[in-house]
């Protein structure tokens, strides 16, 4: 397992059991409480969920398939795979977002049999081999050194095919982000960080790996670079 200590992924740990935890389930969800930049950032990770699905889609069906799903958040990607047939190995740093993905595929699936294992877990510390790891929207929580060791742990679960998804960092985003038009509210008590898409590229080459698909998705509030590698 790879080290991705220091003060980021504390923080982002007890900001993702508590503020963060209450702030994205109710993004994450279809009730009506949500302000317009929460329901545009629904929107615009909803529309990434479909993309990640379409892309492993585009390749056959998943039936049977291993897939990792790191940082699953309250299920949005986990759940659906299940539902596709896929074995789902679901894990996140977050108790409290944990237990709402448990909940929510008990609420959601009908054959018991398909439900994901779920597990509280940082991704730095997952071991074993899955068809297809994916992590979406994690990235963003880390600065690019932390994210180089996080891509290549990653790949090396992966036999043939990572899907990310990031905020890529180009200067229209980050004069964007710099002005404070971006990741706006007073709950979000995390620092963003952005990606410039060959960094994680390189990240990826290093390790042996190249990108064969790419996907952006963007809406007013919310924007994800969507990358699809495998091995080189
Ligand atoms: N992937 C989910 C989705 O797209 O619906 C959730 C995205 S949410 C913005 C980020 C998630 O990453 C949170 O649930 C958080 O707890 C989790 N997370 C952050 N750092 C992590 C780490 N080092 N290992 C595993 N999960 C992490």
């Amino acid at each position: 397992a790879v080290e991705v200590g220091g003060g980021d992924k504390e923080v982002v740990k007890e900001y993702f059991n508590n503020s963060g935890f209450q702030r994205w389930k109710k993004i994450y969800g279809d009730t009506d409480d949500v302000n317009k930049v929460q329901k545009d950032i629904r929107l615009g990770h909803s529309k990434t969920v479909e993309n990640a699905i379409s892309m492993l889609l585009d390749e056959g069906p998943i039936t049977g398939l291993t897939i990792c799903d790191a940082g699953c958040g309250t299920g949005s990607l986990s759940i659906p795979l299940a539902k596709e047939g896929a074995i789902v190995s679901a894990s996140d740093i977050s108790a409290a977002m944990v237990a709402e993905a448990q909940k929510q595929a008990e609420e959601q699936l009908e054959d018991k049999n398909a439900m994901p294992n779920f597990e509280v877990k940082d991704l730095e510390s997952l071991d074993g081999k899955y068809d297809t790891v994916i992590c979406l929207d994690v990235l963003i929580h880390y600065p690019q050194s932390k994210a180089d060791g996080m891509i290549a742990h990653l790949a090396s679960l992966a036999q043939n095919r990572l899907i990310l998804s990031f905020a890529p960092k180009t200067l229209y985003y980050d004069l964007l982000k710099r002005v404070g038009e971006l990741f706006p509210g007073p709950s979000k008590a995390t620092r963003a960080y952005l990606h410039a898409e060959a960094d994680v590229e390189r990240a990826l080459k290093k390790v042996g790996w190249r990108i064969r698909k790419r996907g952006l998705i963007t809406t007013q509030f919310y924007f994800s670079r969507l990358v699809e590698a495998v091995p080189a």
